[in-house]
């Protein structure tokens, strides 16, 4: 039978996160604040932030804006991969630039960090080193475990109060276990690509099973009409007499992850936060659909998502998997 589609996903601190999020990557500053305004006025009550986005000013002006109560509002916000060594001025950062006391949600961006050329001696990561190809800084986190202690960081926010909630992005299975055995508070989510074609089914049913919840980022396909429009798609959207991107949501909250669309268009903000009832045998079919598709789109997926930042391609984990399953 049909199921109404879950409000909100409960977390592992007890915490309520509502279903579905506004993405605000790419969201252009002079019109990122009118689409986070018009958002809450549509009833979303959560927006995906990050320092990385450089628009974070204008999404507070857009909450201020809306008139909706800080408190009623779901805000994440990400660690930028420049700021691993100064955990605590970076989401000061954040708060200053979002206008808020507090974060509902904090996440490490990345587990890899890296930092301009110029950056000063004395502010450069632990274990620093230039990658050979661009000449930037990084951290190799295969020996460095340096990630673990990024997150000691992030464990005070909490003890602080500034952070509600602590969690992860582009996480693998493996680095996830490492994080696992030696932290003192669990993520609650795991923010990771998870789109029509590349729905990481086992990342997802691992997580799951340890009571982190998966994020869905770029649920669109990052370029969403071209995923809204694939074939298995569109024959469920017609049925239902909804859009592509509705079906696309819905699915990935029926499959327990948290979907976090992007759009600056009003129509499609309005749009993307309906729910559809999606039957079994649906849900079946959109699983096998998105299985199936062709290593090319997850290819050409990779490239979408992170275009500048090719040095990650060697160790972000979930690109990793997304080059093998493109080579196999
Ligand atoms: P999405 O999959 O959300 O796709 C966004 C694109 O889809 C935009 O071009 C938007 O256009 C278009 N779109 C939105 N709604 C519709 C619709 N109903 N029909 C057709 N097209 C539509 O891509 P993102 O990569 O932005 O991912 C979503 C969010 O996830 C990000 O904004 C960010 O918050 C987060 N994210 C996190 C990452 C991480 O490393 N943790 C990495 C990538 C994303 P328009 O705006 O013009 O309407």
């Amino acid at each position: 039978g049909e199921e109404r589609p879950a409000s909100h996903f409960k977390l592992n601190s007890g915490a309520s996160i509502p279903s579905v999020g506004l993405g605000t990557w790419q969201s252009p500053k002079g019109e990122v604040r009118d689409a986070v305004c018009h958002a809450l006025k549509s009833g979303y009550r959560h927006i995906d932030c990050a320092w990385g986005y450089q628009n974070e000013d204008e999404v507070g002006e857009g909450i201020r804006l809306s008139g909706v109560p800080r408190e009623d509002i779901w805000i994440t916000s990400k660690l930028f991969e420049f700021h691993h060594n100064h955990v605590r001025q970076a989401v000061q950062d954040t708060l200053d630039k979002l206008g808020v006391k507090y974060l509902d949600l904090y996440l490490m961006h990345w587990n890899i960090a890296f930092v301009p050329e110029d950056v000063p001696a004395g502010q450069l990561p632990r274990d620093s080193k230039k990658d050979p190809k661009t000449g930037k800084h990084l951290l190799d986190l295969e020996t460095t475990e340096n990630f673990v202690g990024v997150w000691k960081e992030l464990e005070k926010l909490v003890d602080e109060g500034i952070v509600k909630n602590i969690g992860i992005s582009n996480f693998s299975i493996r680095r996830t276990k490492e994080l696992l055995k030696s932290c003192r508070i669990k993520p609650v989510v795991n923010q990771v690509e998870l789109s029509f074609t590349f729905p990481q089914p086992e990342l997802v049913a691992w997580l799951k099973k340890n009571d982190i919840l998966p994020q869905a980022y770029s649920p669109l396909g990052s370029t969403g009409a071209s995923q809204a429009s694939l074939s298995v798609v569109d024959e469920i959207a017609k049925k239902h007499g909804v859009q592509g991107a509705n079906v696309l949501i819905s699915w990935q909250v029926a499959r327990g992850c948290n979907p976090l669309p992007k759009s600056v268009t009003p129509a499609r903000i309005e749009n993307n936060i309906k729910l559809v009832d999606l039957s079994a045998e649906e849900l079946e079919q959109l699983e096998k659909g998105a299985l199936a598709q062709t290593p090319k789109k997850v290819c050409d997926q990779s490239d979408l998502v992170v275009p500048a930042y090719d040095i990650f391609e060697a160790n972000n984990p979930t690109n990793n998997d997304k080059v093998q399953a493109a080579q196999a």
